[in-house]
């Protein structure tokens, strides 16, 4: 299938590694010429040699933090123009409800709500004028099914749910789709860097990682590039009837009908 993304322009937040470098590199794959952003130089060097290399993609990087306004702003004036934008952020630390201070919850709204609402902010008009559009924001399995210990990612993540829920629909007639997708478990750094953190919690001789596997119909971990192909579907030239939608990609994980 076409995906009509030939000489597109997308940035793609957090994508030096995981589900943000997976949208990165499924893009790059259509002829999308990419901007990758993350806070390590090195790892976003890397990142970018890999892309270039596998596809031949035209690939610059913003060395930035989103959740904060300076890197907003850098992002922001060393983009010529974006057709794309990918929001991600890394999620704040688990933790129980007693101890989260409010610099804790600062933390959290700036990466998980504040960094996609003003990314989007910044680069609507632009989409509006040209009347083409995609915002594509990575959230989590946790936006529809809440997780223990996990209080101050699904709160700030609920708060950028609900404002694309809303301007989503100021901006679909003129061709600008905002949806987000919703990753359920998907085999990344973030994903065994948890594992390892669990498996002192584990019962009996089987590891953090078997135990939640077992727990996912699909009966397996997702496959970042699964990820990524689903990301460049939803900015196609076919999915301009999908908005304000909440994706989940979670092998059958989520248990409800809706
Ligand atoms: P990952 O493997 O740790 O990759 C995170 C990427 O984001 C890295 O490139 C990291 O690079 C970058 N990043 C983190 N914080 C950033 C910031 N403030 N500004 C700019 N770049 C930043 O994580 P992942 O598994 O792909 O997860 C991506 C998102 O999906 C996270 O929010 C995670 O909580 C959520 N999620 C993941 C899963 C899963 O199964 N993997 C499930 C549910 C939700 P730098 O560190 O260099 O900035």
């Amino acid at each position: 299938m076409d995906l009509g993304l030939q000489n597109r322009h997308a940035v793609v937040c957090g994508a030096s590694k995981g589900l943000g470098y997976a949208c990165a590199e499924a893009l790059a794959r259509e002829g999308v010429s990419v901007i990758l952003v993350a806070r390590k130089e090195r790892d976003l060097a890397a990142a970018a040699k890999r892309l270039r290399e596998s596809c031949g993609a035209q690939v610059d990087v913003i060395v930035a933090d989103v959740s904060t306004e300076a890197g907003r702003t850098l992002i922001v004036n060393q983009t010529k123009s974006a057709d794309i934008l990918i929001n991600n952020a890394g999620g704040p630390p688990p933790g129980q409800y007693a101890d989260w201070s409010h610099e804790n919850w600062i933390a959290a709204l700036e990466a998980n709500m504040l960094s996609g609402i003003f990314l989007i902010q910044a680069f609507l008009p632009a989409m509006v004028a040209q009347r083409y559009g995609r915002v594509v924001n990575i959230t989590s399995i946790t936006v529809k099914q809440p997780q223990a210990l996990l209080g101050l990612s699904t709160a700030a993540r609920l708060g950028l749910t609900g404002y694309v829920a809303t301007v989503a629909r100021d901006v679909i007639a003129q061709g600008v789709t905002i949806n987000n997708l919703l990753p359920g478990y998907f085999l990344t750094d973030r994903l065994r860097s948890m594992f390892e953190s669990w498996d002192g919690q584990v019962e009996g001789n089987s590891s953090a990682a078997e135990q939640k596997r077992l727990t996912i119909p699909a009966q397996r971990f997702g496959d970042p590039p699964e990820f990524g192909n689903i990301c460049a579907f939803l900015c196609s030239k076919h999915a301009g009837y999908m908005t304000a939608q909440n994706i989940l990609l979670d092998g059958g994980l989520y248990p409800g009908t809706f």
